[in-house]
């Protein structure tokens, strides 16, 4: 009251979710004082957002029409067996924290408990990273059907098999797929015999043997980067409008 912009009940400005506007055409929020307690990841998205409100409406645009995000997939293949990322997917648990001794946590508060990772287990910790930036793509123009990639795959996530209603199919893969909050992948038709291969995200430890194996180069494996547009930048473009 007074200020020019409402407050909801709680005393906090209120604000837009899409354009971070308050009701005061012109005054932006985002962070804490939009919407209590979030992380810092949060408030830096926020931010980039307020920032794009504003900068348009200082060009006297529309606050509401926002810029799409974009994407690139680059292929990480280097050579027959060779990736531009560690594909050595190791299965062992998680390491265990090391933590300062109980008796000497008391001897000061502001002692830091965890002592970190040794070199040995920082190495056993890189390569249980499933580099889930880098997607399994699939042409199904190349594939042959010779089942190459369903044999190899460690843990039965791939299937071919003819098309059908998606609780069907979910019955039909190689290894059961029961959550169905997760999207299955399924292929066009096939161009032998017009069944699709099924990629099951859920299981999949992006190895990449699939795309080694595949004669063909059907599946490949390429790294995803998301683009996201900021103030006055669209998505993709470097600073200074370099694409
Ligand atoms: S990347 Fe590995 S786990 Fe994923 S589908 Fe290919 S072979 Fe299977
Ligand atoms: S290995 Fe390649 S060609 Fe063979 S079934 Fe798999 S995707 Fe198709």
């Amino acid at each position: 009251e007074g200020i020019g912009f409402e407050l909801d009940k709680w005393g906090c400005p209120v604000v837009d979710k899409k354009t971070f506007q308050s009701t005061r055409e012109g005054v932006f929020f985002g962070g804490d004082a939009a919407w209590g307690p979030l992380n810092i990841i949060w408030a830096v998205e926020h931010a980039h957002q307020a920032a794009i409100s504003i900068h348009a409406y200082c060009q006297g645009a529309s606050v509401a029409d926002r810029p799409a995000p974009g994407m690139n997939l680059l292929t990480t293949k280097m050579g027959l067996h060779e990736w531009a990322y560690g594909n050595d997917y190791n299965p062992a648990k998680r390491q265990k924290m090391k933590h300062v001794d109980l008796a000497e946590r008391f001897k000061t508060m502001s002692i830091e408990v965890e002592l970190g990772f040794d070199a040995e287990q920082t190495a056993r910790e890189v390569e249980r990273c499933l580099n889930c930036d880098v997607q399994t793509v699939f042409s199904d123009k190349l594939c042959i059907e010779c089942d190459a990639c369903i044999d190899i795959c460690p843990v039965l996530c791939l299937t071919i098999t003819h098309d059908g209603e998606e609780a069907d199919l979910r019955g039909r893969l190689s290894a059961p797929a029961p959550n169905t909050s997760q999207d299955i992948f399924v292929s066009g038709p096939l161009p032998q015999t017009k069944r699709v291969m099924i990629k099951d995200e859920d299981l999949c430890v992006h190895c990449g043997l699939c795309a080694e194996r595949c004669p063909t180069a059907a599946w490949d494996m390429q790294q995803f980067v998301l683009q996201l547009p900021y103030a006055g930048r669209p998505a993709g473009e470097k600073k200074g409008g370099a694409p």
